[in-house]
């Protein structure tokens, strides 16, 4: 596995092998060129609100310091195609009753990436009390 992610989101990046989800995701994707992670904010904590918009992006706030993480943006990436901007309006993840979750974050990369920010396909994960819902199944190129 690698041990990068995207600038705007690499200070909030851990793994932590005593974390059932993680395993469960290492499990599934696990590679050379995939970088698989937990996000925390720089507070400790590791609950979030999670906003997403068309593009996708995907956006986070800490729920105990309100610090807002970016997790995907598709303008931080050399290899992604820029849509025009005018359909980001964000809404909340909401699933039955729970609003704030703990986020997961697979970012891949080619064989010839260059940086933290070549990445090539996205994953965001969000989990609940008893499952594990992707929320970002994206191709960046
Ligand atoms: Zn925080």
């Amino acid at each position: 596995m690698l041990d990068l992610a995207p600038d705007h989101v690499a200070d909030y990046c851990y793994r932590d092998n005593s974390d059932r989800i993680f395993l469960r995701l290492l499990d599934v994707y696990d590679g050379l060129y995939t970088s698989i992670n937990i996000i925390k904010c720089l507070c400790g904590n590791n609950t979030f609100v999670v906003y997403i918009d068309p593009n996708p992006t995907v956006e986070i706030v800490c729920k105990c310091c309100l610090k807002r993480i970016s997790v995907y943006d598709l303008a931080y990436y050399p290899a992604a195609v820029k849509c025009p901007k005018d359909n980001d309006v964000f809404s909340i993840v909401h699933l039955d009753s729970q609003s704030e979750f703990k986020v997961y974050a697979i970012y891949e990369y080619s064989d010839d990436y260059d940086n933290g920010n070549d990445i090539s396909w996205c994953h965001v994960y969000i989990s609940t009390d008893d499952d594990l819902i992707e929320i970002v199944n994206d191709e960046t190129s």
